[in-house]
């Protein structure tokens, strides 16, 4: 071929990048000692192996290690040994080792980045530009934040020894996710990379021992789903971070329920990518490129539902269509690559399976006419157009080079559409109207949301799900509370049973009254008509509390749902919080004297418990509008907006302790916020919360704001933690109560905090507050480019 021929052509000739570097390190290592435990290489204790293939030919890399559980209990125990140091290692030392290990896998980053493309088959442009510099500046990033996290996170600890478990599709780059901010806060770890993709975890093993990182701080063990379970069952572990598919996800969150351990999950998703009829489509295109055939589509935050207006659908669908005419299927280790082949045979089986499974639900499902290369486990890139909402391409992970594109006519529907998904991980909108893309954005129920962008990522922003993606965020301020706890007491929490009734005592004053449920801001009566005497503590009747059920939750659920609070400025919300702690100031006596003839306390001591319910939703009124979300500049033209937006639907079962401190505590912090709320009172005292509810009646607080439902805490809980939509659950009570609302809580994987069985101290200063104040939000990072 001539030049002219060749210009005429305007093809790509191939630009391999060498291999020999990282064939040789291949080489050079003996992957039966593939497990980095207390510093040193070593076998599986059963000797067992597992065998590696790089997928663009499906031949053979490794034959690695496999730790069972004798594996894992001895990296637990290395992790154990070393963190006392660790954890009083200066955060300056810290810093200069973090520090040190970003500059030296600097230093290596062509290596990592061949054998990332080896290994997982992404593109070589891909590992070479994103993954491996994303890794490196997450280092960098945290040894700033090993350095300040004194100052930063006063009153907080290292959480301890750190499990954490990755998936195939980003190895070296998930790991730098979980380990650069454990470290940062002076936790130790025992990661577990996917089976599939070990590689770039062993590079990084030699780096650490070079870079300083004392013995046992970082321990890295092989294998596949079972090691990852005997990872998250052992009891030497303080916290649990997981990245993975949903299915595993909830598992994970029915085997840690009533460990202790902290848990953060980053899951499967369904990521909306809304092109508006004002959008630039060319720009749109090209960030659909980016947004679902990045990485061949294997990206939990995959825009992998494009949903466009109807008015310019046919228009980009052609342009689409055009573009995926040209993308290049090859070689990863090609520079001219745009899409490599899937991980393995079972994920390709899958991808294929689940177009077919679209196209027998009615979906076109369209691909170019381009060849497929002859080995490895390519696929092609897949448009399928005429999909219904309920179709599985469009509510189901494909993770692969899968768009499923639907069309909306109005703003509100496309916002509806977005929505109709259990996941909630990202999203991008696409609009030259910077008005209408920031009204967009909070409406959509995900944890980041791009505006004319997709799939960026920075160390200084959280990244993250709403709903069934998960909970917890990776990088950012937030990102480090994942690794850090608050030194608790040890004594355990213990509920106050109620004596039986008296006969012979017989009633006190109260009798006559018998508070019903508040659901909707009207007083309703409980859906089974039973009723429960409550006792003060000689056995005498005070009144009668109704004792609601399934029934009473799910109407509360419905009317917390349909509450116009979490419409409400924050201002108007101090407001109403304000009033409310005026209302009960009126009639602090009265309450004052409840609390002394039913639990028995003295005078000055219940006294005091109102005064301190006063001045907490004061406190909680005052911060209202001022615990607010930050601004981060990443490296480059962007700005990221973290906005704390509400929970949702938050559910809050309070202790018999302190019983109305504590139910303010809970409350008003998250009303704060803009959750809508439904409570189960204290069960030994519940006469507490029913006299609020005509405070609350007098406060100004809309409908459904806060309902209250009396009874059983282990059976309202029980309903709270399996109901589908309630978005947050907070629970106080004892070691049992607080397993079960964990472990309940897997179906729709509901964030919910728990005491962990041990007694609180209510009294506590305003630090108290702000916690409360963080679990009521999720933070959403919304990236906003500039420029042109
Ligand atoms: P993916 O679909 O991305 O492969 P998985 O959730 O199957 O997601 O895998 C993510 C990670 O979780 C991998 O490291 C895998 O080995 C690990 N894993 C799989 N099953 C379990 C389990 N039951 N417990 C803990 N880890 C698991």
């Amino acid at each position: 071929m001539n030049i002219l021929e060749r210009y005429a052509a305007m093809d790509y000739g191939p630009a391999p990048e060498s291999r020999s570097e990282a064939d040789a390190w291949l080489k050079a290592h003996d992957f039966s000692k593939a497990l980095f435990i207390g510093g040193k290489w070593q076998a599986a204790a059963s000797g067992k192996t597992f065998s590696v293939f790089e997928p663009a030919s499906g031949k053979p890399l490794a034959e690695v290690s496999e730790a069972g559980s004798e594996d894992v209990d001895a990296a637990v125990k290395a992790a154990q040994k070393a963190l006392p140091a660790w954890k009083k290692t200066s955060g300056y030392e810290r810093a200069r080792i973090l520090y040190a290990i970003g500059r030296a896998m600097q230093r290596h980053a062509r290596l990592f980045a061949v054998l990332e493309s080896i290994d997982n088959g992404k593109p070589i442009r891909e590992s070479r530009d994103i993954d491996v510099p994303l890794a490196v500046r997450h280092f960098i990033h945290h040894a700033g934040w090993a350095q300040t996290l004194e100052k930063a996170y006063p009153g907080y600890e290292a959480a301890g020894v750190a499990g954490q478990i990755i998936p195939w599709n980003f190895p070296l780059l998930m790991l730098a996710w979980k380990i650069a901010p454990a470290l940062a806060a002076g936790c130790t770890v025992v990661l577990k990379p996917a089976e599939f993709t070990p590689l770039t975890s062993l590079l990084f093993a030699e780096i650490c021992a070079r870079a300083g990182v004392p013995k046992g701080v970082v321990n890295i063990v092989q294998g596949g789903g079972e090691t990852g379970a005997a990872i998250v069952e052992h009891p030497g572990i303080d916290k649990i971070a997981f990245t993975g598919s949903s299915e595993v996800g909830k598992i994970i969150r029915r085997a840690t329920a009533g460990s202790g351990k902290k848990l953060s999950l980053e899951l499967g998703g369904k990521s909306a990518f809304m092109v508006f009829e004002d959008a630039d489509l060319d720009s749109a295109v090209e960030g659909l490129v980016d947004g679902i055939w990045f990485n061949q589509g294997q990206v939990c935050c995959a825009g992998s539902r494009l949903l466009v207006q109807e008015s310019v659908a046919e228009t980009l669908i052609a342009k689409v269509k055009a573009r995926m005419g040209h993308l290049r299927l090859g070689d990863p280790l090609d520079k001219n690559t745009d899409i490599g082949p899937l991980i393995a045979p079972v994920q390709l089986e899958r991808v294929k399976g689940m177009v077919a499974e679209g196209a027998r639900q009615g979906a076109e499902c369209w691909q170019p006419a381009s060849d497929l290369p002859h080995t490895g486990y390519f696929h092609l890139p897949t448009l399928a157009t005429s999909v219904a909402p309920a179709n599985v391409l469009a509510q189901e992970e494909v993770f692969g080079p899968v768009l499923a594109a639907m069309t909306f006519r109005t703003q509100e529907e496309g916002v509806a559409l977005a929505n109709n998904t259990r996941y909630g991980l990202a999203a991008s909108i696409w609009t030259e109207n910077v008005n209408r893309a920031l009204h967009v954005a909070p409406q959509l129920k995900a944890g980041v949301v791009w505006i004319n962008g997709t799939n960026m990522f920075d160390a200084s922003s959280g990244f993250g799900g709403y709903r069934e993606s998960g909970f917890g965020r990776e990088g950012g301020h937030e990102g480090l509370y994942e690794y850090l706890k608050k030194p608790s007491g040890k004594t355990a929490y213990k509920p106050i049973p109620m004596p039986e009734p008296d006969k012979e005592v017989g009633s006190a004053s109260f009798i006559d009254r018998t508070p019903k449920l508040f659901i909707g801001g009207k007083q309703v009566r409980p859906d089974g008509n039973y009723a429960i005497p409550v006792t003060d503590q000689k056995g005498r009747i005070h009144g009668e509390v109704g004792a609601g059920n399934r029934k009473d939750i799910r109407d509360a659920v419905s009317a917390a749902r349909a509450s116009k609070w979490g419409q409400a400025t924050a201002y108007n919300r101090a407001q109403v919080l304000y009033f409310l702690a005026e209302n009960l100031s009126v009639r602090a006596g009265e309450f004052a004297a409840r609390l002394e003839s039913l639990t028995g306390t003295r005078a000055k001591a219940a006294q005091a418990e109102v005064d301190l319910s006063i001045e907490r939703i004061f406190a909680a009124a005052s911060l209202a509008d001022k615990f607010e979300g930050r601004v981060h500049q990443p490296p480059a033209r962007v700005v990221t907006l973290a906005l704390n937006e509400p929970v949702g639907v938050l559910g809050i079962v309070a202790p018999d302790e302190a019983p109305l401190l504590a139910l303010v505590t809970l409350i008003a912090p998250a009303l704060a916020m803009g959750n809508a709320v439904v409570a189960v009172p204290s069960q030994r005292y519940p006469l507490i919360a029913t006299d609020l509810y005509q405070v609350i009646e007098t406060s100004d607080l809309p409908a459904g704001g806060v309902n209250i439902v009396t009874g059983a805490s282990a059976e309202l809980t029980d309903v709270l933690a399996k109901h589908d939509d309630v978005d947050g659950l907070w629970c106080v009570g004892d070691s049992d109560l607080c397993a079960l609302a964990e472990r309940e809580s897997a179906g729709n994987l509901k964030r919910v905090w728990t005491n962990s069985g041990l007694a609180l101290d209510w009294s506590g200063d305003g630090e108290l507050l702000e916690d409360f104040l963080r679990r009521a939000i999720e933070i959403k990072n919304v990236w906003v480019p500039y420029g042109d």
